[in-house]
């Protein structure tokens, strides 16, 4: 242990170590300013059904910062998750979707839409989660029939009654949940039988090789097959080519999202996509 803390010490006077921490915490600043003053926003990615019709939309924050320009969230949503910042941007983007979702249920077009909001461990592990969202649904008057929650496999490991229930308290508003990057944590399977899911999305990283890679395309199928039998509806993410839309229909995927189908951008941008179908 003392050996351990030993090295531990050492490694915060490693100079490389101290431009890392020194990075982390002026991107933090960056982060908290940047949250107050407007720099993040919103983009949405269409998800479609076997037909290509746009049915909704996957929510996605942004961040536009001033001097490094556009950051991914896969750099910023770790360090907010980090940092607490996570739940005034969670509410942000929460509220966002309600909002969207209140200005499409206005247009015959894009009345049958509905958003999908990731989730990540540290929202939904606020003992007042459900009651944030409802919050937020009422003020907004969203209908909770048209609004997903995404949640991951390593967010729900833990105290598992306390995610069932939840998960059913706003189940019970309509509210539906889907499992997002599907096949990349640990979920058992009875596990996966016991929580109260509409959808799993297949992670991309599947999708990706599914035409080329064996082992890539059993996982596929058999997520496919799992699906079926406990009634789980699937959308495939990262769909970039025909071939692999071909496979993943042929094995029983209704739904999709990924760049073949239209790149996150601006409502706008879902609403013309929508619009083209009637
Ligand atoms: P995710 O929830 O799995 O979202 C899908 C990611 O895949 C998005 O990346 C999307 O742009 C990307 N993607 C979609 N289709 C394709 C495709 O065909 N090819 C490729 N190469 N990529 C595709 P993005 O926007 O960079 O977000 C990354 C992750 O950051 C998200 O993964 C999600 O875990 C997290 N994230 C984004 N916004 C939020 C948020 O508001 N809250 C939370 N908690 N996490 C968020
Ligand atoms: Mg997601
Ligand atoms: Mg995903
Ligand atoms: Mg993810």
């Amino acid at each position: 242990e003392a050996k351990a803390a030993g090295r531990n010490t050492h490694r915060f006077f490693d100079p490389g170590m101290q431009q890392a921490l020194h990075e982390r915490s002026s991107l933090e600043a960056d982060l908290r300013q940047g949250l107050a003053g407007g720099e993040l926003f919103v983009h949405y990615q269409p998800v479609v059904d076997h037909k290509g019709r746009v049915m909704g939309a996957e929510v996605l924050a942004r961040w536009s910062h001033p001097v490094r320009g556009a950051i991914s969230p896969l750099e910023f949503i770790p360090l907010a998750e980090q940092t607490g910042l996570i739940l005034p941007l969670g509410k942000q983007v929460m509220r966002s979707a309600c909002e969207q979702l209140v200005q499409w249920a206005k247009h015959s077009h894009t009345a049958h839409l509905s958003i999908a909001v990731n989730v990540s461990a540290r929202q939904f592990r606020q003992a007042d989660f459900a009651a944030q969202v409802m919050q937020i649904l009422q003020e907004t008057g969203a209908n909770p029939f048209r609004l997903t929650l995404e949640l991951t496999e390593s967010l729900l490991l833990g105290d598992i009654e306390e995610a069932i229930q939840r998960m059913v308290q706003l189940k019970r508003e309509g509210v539906g949940f889907a499992l997002d990057d599907f096949g990349t944590g640990y979920s058992s399977l009875s596990y996966l039988k016991r929580l109260p899911l509409d959808q799993v999305k297949i992670d991309r990283g599947f999708v990706r090789d599914v035409l080329t890679d064996p082992n890539d395309a059993a996982i596929v199928r058999s997520i496919l097959a799992l699906a079926q039998s406990l009634d789980l509806e699937v959308v495939a993410e990262g769909v970039e080519t025909a071939g692999q839309l071909g496979f993943l229909r042929l094995h029983g995927c209704e739904k999709f999202q990924g760049f073949l189908f239209g790149r996150p951008g601006p409502a706008a941008d879902i609403e013309a996509q929508a619009h083209g179908e009637v």
